[in-house]
């Protein structure tokens, strides 16, 4: 992919960083989050490593190529804590900056079927309970019907694993479960004592479902203040979920037809 197409995505991936990354929105700070979309044509674009989230420019994009990554992921030659071979893997397989670390984990979620655009951030409101011992409650149920609506019926969280190819493996586990359990890919993932990973159609999803996560968070942990957390019964939120899809449905489609 060439011309507008791609200098559109770099646009709309760096709005899309400024955003996660306004520091009023206590979601990244300093080298922390990153980003990335799907160019369509097998390649993708990730945030540069180490590069403020929030003051990024198109200069801090990464172009890779999907199945290259990917295939990182899978290597068994490739040890998990070899940080330095996976560096000089990353660095050979494109131009320009390095790639931020988290570029595997991106890979995977961006193979996602209906994922196009992902967004890594480290909410406050979330890690205090992602770096707690009720992180698995943040999973456990919705406790509010605008979160199935926005976020889907069921989150997923991965246990902690470092940073790079261990976390990479340890998200392709988990989501490999998730979709035996539920048979759906999750729109969120929980990272415990991380952060959280935002997987959109497009980058208004992604801002949406991490602003949701957050709200979600914080109702939890007052919940978990006043007394223990009351999650809505299976069957509403099945029914949520499934209208949920449907108005998504409806919305893609006229979107379509708007074209
Ligand atoms: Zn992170």
């Amino acid at each position: 992919m060439t011309g507008p197409n791609v200098a559109e995505a770099r646009r709309g991936l760096v709005r899309l960083s400024h955003q996660l990354g306004d520091p009023a929105a206590d979601l990244a700070i300093l080298g922390e989050g990153n980003t990335s979309a799907a160019l369509g044509d097998g390649s993708f674009l990730v945030k540069a490593s180490g590069a403020t989230l929030g003051r990024i420019t198109e200069d801090d994009l990464v172009r890779l190529d999907h199945a290259e990554v990917l295939a990182l992921v899978d290597d068994p030659t490739l040890d998990d804590h070899d940080v330095a071979a996976l560096s000089a893997r990353l660095a050979a397989s494109h131009e320009g900056k390095p790639a931020s670390i988290e570029t595997m984990l991106h890979a995977l979620a961006l193979d996602l079927p209906g994922v196009r655009v992902v967004g890594h951030t480290h909410p406050t409101a979330v890690n205090a309970l992602l770096c707690s011992d009720r992180a698995a409650d943040l999973v456990a149920g919705s406790l509010f019907p605008d979160q199935v609506v926005v976020c889907g019926a069921h989150a997923l969280l991965v246990p902690y694993a470092e940073p790079g190819l261990p976390l990479a493996r340890a998200v392709r586990r988990g989501l490999a479960a998730h979709v035996d359990e539920h048979g759906a890919p999750p729109r969120l993932v929980h990272l415990a004592n991380h952060g959280i990973v935002a997987l959109g159609e497009n980058a208004a999803q992604v801002l949406a479902v991490t602003a949701m996560a957050v709200k979600a968070a914080r109702i939890l942990s007052g919940a978990l203040a006043v007394g223990a957390p009351r999650y809505l019964d299976p069957e509403t939120v099945r029914r949520l979920d499934t209208r949920a899809d449907e108005r998504h449905r409806r919305a893609m489609l006229s979107l379509r037809e708007d074209r």
